[in-house]
């Protein structure tokens, strides 16, 4: 068949089929593949073209251009028509908006992690990290924790076997460091610490820690004061004031418990704050020079001090959330309402 007859016969039968589509009796996607397919019939003009002489070639080349144009234009305004059609015939009313798509967003446990690295690194913290499985030795003993010491009872314990466990604090991070670090320094350590208590709103069997570690020639409590002051009006805002209680911790000698004005109440008394006007927030100390002997540092030359925030803690009183466990259990309508 020669160009010319192959392109009259492709017209007919185009002619023939839009019919068929407008009778319904073609589909089409197969009308469309008839002709603008990759093996359809206007791809098999092109090889026609080999068969005319060069003279002829300009000419038949516009002839195939032509038809395919004139196709492929009608098969797409009949497709737009169909689009049109069927959305009539299923109601479509396109001025409605599109639904919204479900889209991720940051954990608040993760964002506020976050939020206080940034605020120890801004004043030259750096971040470390340590196991969450560790041994005995670096959870308890070189903390100054003997075995058979009452503050174990303090931390029941998650055992793998008599040695290793799961860590219940982020102060063993500060053993590995020192071990291969010499002073000065300055970290904080984030992580996962576990807890073998009974779950209740107020606790979980593993909770989150950022640990915080500051060693130098001459530091002293009120190097410890200032920072965690820092810290707290970083945090809470610029009117927070800070007040620290004596405690007890066994790797800190003098320790303390570190309180913020109440910033639900303004220190006037609720019930967040038991009607006291203050919030506990974090523990520090100044570090024992006995958890300097485990790790070979001079305790004549350096002194330091350590604190532990707990994270939860934290989370609860800024979203105002009464119950631990729903930052574990992967509530969506919880996320979405706290979305950040
Ligand atoms: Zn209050």
């Amino acid at each position: 068949m020669n160009l010319n007859d192959k392109i009259q016969a492709i017209n007919d039968s185009f002619s023939k089929d839009k019919k068929n589509f407008k009778s319904n009796s073609i589909k089409f996607d197969d009308f469309k593949n008839k002709y603008l397919g990759r093996k359809g019939l206007l791809s098999e003009l092109y090889p026609l073209l080999n068969s005319v002489s060069d003279s002829d070639k300009p000419e038949c080349g516009k002839k195939i251009n032509s038809i395919k144009n004139v196709i492929t234009k009608e098969i797409h305004s009949l497709g737009n028509n169909l689009s049109d059609l069927s959305n009539n015939a299923l109601n479509i009313d396109s001025s409605m908006p599109g639904t919204e798509k479900f889209s991720g967003s940051i954990h608040p446990l993760t964002k506020i992690i976050d939020e206080i690295k940034s605020i120890f690194n801004r004043i030259g913290f750096s971040t470390i990290y340590g196991p969450e499985v560790d041994t005995d030795y670096y959870n308890f003993e070189a903390l100054n924790i003997p075995k058979d010491h009452p503050a174990r009872d303090m931390q029941d314990t998650f055992y793998i076997n008599k040695e290793t466990l799961l860590r219940t604090h982020t102060s063993s991070s500060q053993i590995h460091f020192m071990e291969k670090n010499q002073p000065p320094l300055r970290i904080i350590s984030p992580g996962r610490v576990y807890r073998n208590e009974d779950i209740s709103v107020r606790s979980y069997c593993l909770f989150h820690q950022i640990e915080g570690l500051y060693i130098d020639k001459n530091v002293k409590f009120s190097d410890l004061k200032g920072t965690l002051d820092y810290f707290a009006k970083s945090l809470f805002g610029e009117n927070v004031k800070t007040r620290f209680r004596p405690s007890y911790f066994p790797f800190t000698e003098p320790s303390a418990e570190m309180d913020v004005s109440c910033i639900f109440c303004k220190s006037k008394g609720c019930n967040i704050c038991k009607q006291s006007g203050w919030i506990e927030i974090l523990g520090c100390g100044m570090v024992d020079p006995e958890v300097f002997k485990f790790v070979d540092y001079d305790v004549d030359i350096w002194s330091g001090f350590a604190f532990g925030i707990g994270i939860e803690r934290i989370a609860m009183l800024k979203y105002g959330v009464k119950d631990i466990r729903i930052f574990y259990n992967g509530d969506i309508q919880f996320l979405e309402q706290i979305k950040l």
